[in-house]
């Protein structure tokens, strides 16, 4: 087989971490397989690299982030592949742009435009493992990028889509993706299999067990994902299409998202196309906006409520600025998620959840659902209370 094994931050977070790995990709080729890893940077690497950008600058370029941060994975993908060199294995280790990874120019959340095959399977050819720096990219003209946090996944399944891999490996420090983060709720399970989609909405809606464009990207070229612990030998979870996941729960999984900040803009002129500038404001400065609430206008006037990032908060401030006669933000909520392909076909889900967080006088703030969740924004102290109940309340540990 091929496979395309990506290791995350804990499982190279030290010297031994790393040689733990190579072991582990050195009895996959015994095994005959060959095997492309990708590596993250040591665990808490990349936040202490923005840590001391930070405090260098409130504003640091973002080009230049991404040269700092690119760094972090550098150095465990030289030492992974230094590692298997000492086993006596031939490797070789290379950064994003190395293996080929040619990105858009919007920096630190780079979107990947196109990954030849060719810079890493003529050194599969050769019978070398290859060892490419996760999360890394460059554009056409060379300049050094970023995939956005957690973006080692995406490198990982970009290139198992490149290179057409049989399977893609997610090494991790869990055991897998269960019903919701097993350090919220001791009592979460580990599911053997979930869908392309509920993974998706999951991922996006803040269980960072797999970064949410890299589940985009698996679907799209169906590459087969399994998450799983470095740690241990246990079976993971598989990402696969709907069809293959003979159970549809009601509700499949809970995530928790404490990255959000609302957005309340009071009095803004409510006359047509001042949705489309407000957003557009904030998207040409790549802001993800998310559950956008627009009450009922009076005397020409309506207000708009809606959620960003927290981490992107300030940005959004300096955007909006001069689009209402007031303008009110809140950094202190969280938005948590039920997620589940059986949804469609049932009715009733959203109640429960409504009076679950009512019993525990949880007010909510903001709704909004789709095909396969149901999203509420609460008061961010609330949000892991929320969580356990709802995990009880759909009995998701059963
Ligand atoms: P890595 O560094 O390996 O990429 P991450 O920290 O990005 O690992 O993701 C793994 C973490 O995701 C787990 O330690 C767990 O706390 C968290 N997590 C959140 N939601 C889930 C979930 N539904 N299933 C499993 N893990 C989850
Ligand atoms: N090191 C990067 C991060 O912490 C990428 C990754 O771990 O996937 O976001
Ligand atoms: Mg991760």
């Amino acid at each position: 087989m091929l496979i395309v094994q990506k290791y995350g931050g804990t499982s190279v977070g030290s010297i031994e971490r790393i040689q733990a790995v190579a072991k582990r990709v050195e009895k996959a080729v015994m095994r005959g397989d060959r095997v492309v890893v990708v590596v993250s940077a040591m665990s808490g690497e990349t936040n202490k690299l923005i840590d001391m950008a930070t405090r260098v600058s409130k504003t640091p370029a973002a080009r230049e982030m991404d040269m700092l941060l690119s760094s972090g994975e550098r150095v465990t993908c030289a030492l992974t592949a230094i590692a298997l060199k000492e086993l006596g294995l031939e490797a070789i280790a290379l950064t994003g742009r190395q293996a080929g990874i040619v990105t858009d120019s919007t920096h630190t959340k780079a979107r990947i435009e196109e990954i030849p095959s060719e810079p890493v399977t003529k050194h599969i050819k050769e019978g070398k493992i290859v060892v490419v720096a996760g999360f890394q990219g460059a554009t056409r003209n060379g300049e050094v990028t970023t995939l956005g946090r957690g973006g080692s996944d995406l490198t990982a399944v970009a290139i198992a889509g490149a290179i057409k891999a049989d399977l893609c490996e997610i090494y991790t420090d869990v055991d897998g993706v269960y019903t919701t983060d097993p350090r919220v709720e001791e009592k979460a399970r580990k599911l053997d299999r979930v869908s392309y989609d509920e993974m998706l909405e999951l991922a996006s809606l803040g269980a960072k067990v797999l970064q949410n464009r890299s589940v985009e990207l698996a679907k799209k070229l169906q590459v087969k994902v399994v998450t799983r612990s470095s740690f241990n030998e246990n079976e993971g979870t598989l990402i696969t299409s709907e069809e293959e996941c003979m159970e549809k729960p009601i509700v499949s999984g809970i995530a928790l998202d404490k990255n959000q900040a609302r957005c309340s803009l009071i009095g803004v002129a409510d006359r047509p196309g001042i949705a489309a500038e407000i957003f557009e404001t904030l998207a040409s400065t790549a802001i993800n906006v998310d559950m956008i609430v627009q009450t009922v206008g009076q005397d020409g006037k309506t207000n708009m409520d809606f959620t960003v990032p927290s981490t992107e908060l300030e940005q959004a401030k300096r955007a909006l600025s001069g689009f209402a006669n007031a303008q009110e933000f809140d950094d202190q909520v969280c938005k948590v998620s039920i997620v589940g392909v059986g949804m469609k076909s049932h009715s009733g889900v959203a109640a429960r959840m409504f009076s679950s967080l009512a019993k525990e006088n949880i007010n909510i703030l903001m709704i909004s659902t789709s095909e396969i969740k149901i999203s509420v924004v609460i008061a961010r102290k609330y949000g892991e209370l929320a969580v356990r109940i709802l995990h009880a309340a759909y009995e998701l540990d059963k």
